[in-house]
């Protein structure tokens, strides 16, 4: 059976790019039959108080976008809080053990490290910690708690995303050793997702294609872990009219501001129409779309949105 998921990240109010990812997942998974699962991505207590993660379900609710397992759902073992699941992360770094080595590197040293930039902003890692003795882990452990790598291999993980084509890295060449654990305890990104979406199920994640390039890393973490992919499904992101990325702090796009201003019926129209599949722009609900979405409608390049969308 198809399972899709929302995985957000509830460190603000949901943006319209939140939103297209998880009408995106929802169709796709809802068309073909399929469950939804709802994840709630709290690992950064820091930065997802419990309030943000409540006022999206909320939001998720009143654009009628629903689900069938995760918080409230009464589904098989909801709550999918990340927070209340780090046993799991742990037995996966556990099993990964032979792999993973502790890198003391601060924050300025990984910026002095004379690594290329990659595309995507992200530095890749030198290799600063990979080789150091027993007797340098030592030291340096007595002055700093160290974070947690992965050795990547000198070889190309390819896969066929089933938007954007087929992709692929070469993971040391273009990424390096990447964190498992940071050196606060808390579990990567990367560690976490690919345990849940495997422990939950998932069979195609739907997300934006700022993702693209954590894939190739995901796919090695499955590897290892010896459990099998879902498929991939990555699209455009929104950016706002003067081509900036869209963030939780462009107010305009958040549904705080939008939840006064439009229905969910309208703003699911309009999204509907940017994203290319539903040309009049109506307003609709979700499973209006049902019928209208397919992904090779979808677009692959980034879409600006308008200056004025609910005008
Ligand atoms: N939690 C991530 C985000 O909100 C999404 C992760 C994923 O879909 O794999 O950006």
């Amino acid at each position: 059976m198809t399972a899709g998921r929302f995985a957000p990240s509830p460190s603000g109010r949901i943006h319209l790019g939140n939103i297209l990812c998880c009408l995106l997942a929802w169709l796709s998974a809802r068309q073909k039959g399929g469950k939804v699962i709802l994840r709630i991505e709290d690992l950064d207590a820091a930065r997802c108080p419990i309030r943000y993660a409540e006022q999206m379900i909320k939001d998720l609710r009143w654009l009628g976008l629903d689900w069938d397992e995760g918080p409230e759902s009464g589904g098989p073992d909801e709550p999918y809080f990340q927070s209340r699941r780090t046993a799991l992360y742990q037995d996966a770094l556990k099993r990964l053990e032979g792999l993973v080595y502790p890198c003391f590197c601060t924050r300025a040293e990984l910026h002095a490290a004379s690594a290329p930039h990659r595309e995507d902003g992200q530095t890749v890692y030198a290799g600063t910690c990979r080789n150091l003795t027993a007797a340098q882990r030592a030291e340096r452990a007595a002055k700093r708690s160290p974070a947690l790598r992965l050795r990547v291999p000198d070889r190309e993980f390819s896969f066929q995303d089933r938007h954007m084509g087929p992709y692929a890295e070469n993971l040391e060449r273009d990424c390096g050793d990447f964190l498992l654990r940071r050196s606060d305890g808390m579990f990567a990104y990367q560690l976490a997702v690919v345990v849940d979406d495997a422990a939950m199920g998932v069979t195609e994640v739907v997300r934006g294609a700022d993702l693209l390039s954590s894939t190739p890393r995901q796919l090695y973490l499955y590897q290892l872990l010896g459990l099998t992919p879902p498929e991939f499904f990555h699209f455009p992101l929104l950016l706002a009219p003067d081509g900036r990325r869209l963030s939780k702090r462009d107010a305009d796009a958040g549904l705080d501001s939008l939840r006064g201003q439009v229905s969910a019926e309208k703003l699911l129209g309009q999204l509907a129409q940017l994203a290319g599949f539903h040309p009049s722009g109506a307003p609709t609900p979700a499973e209006g779309l049902l019928d209208e979405f397919s992904w090779e409608k979808v677009p692959r390049e980034d879409i600006r949105l308008p200056e004025r969308l609910f005008a």
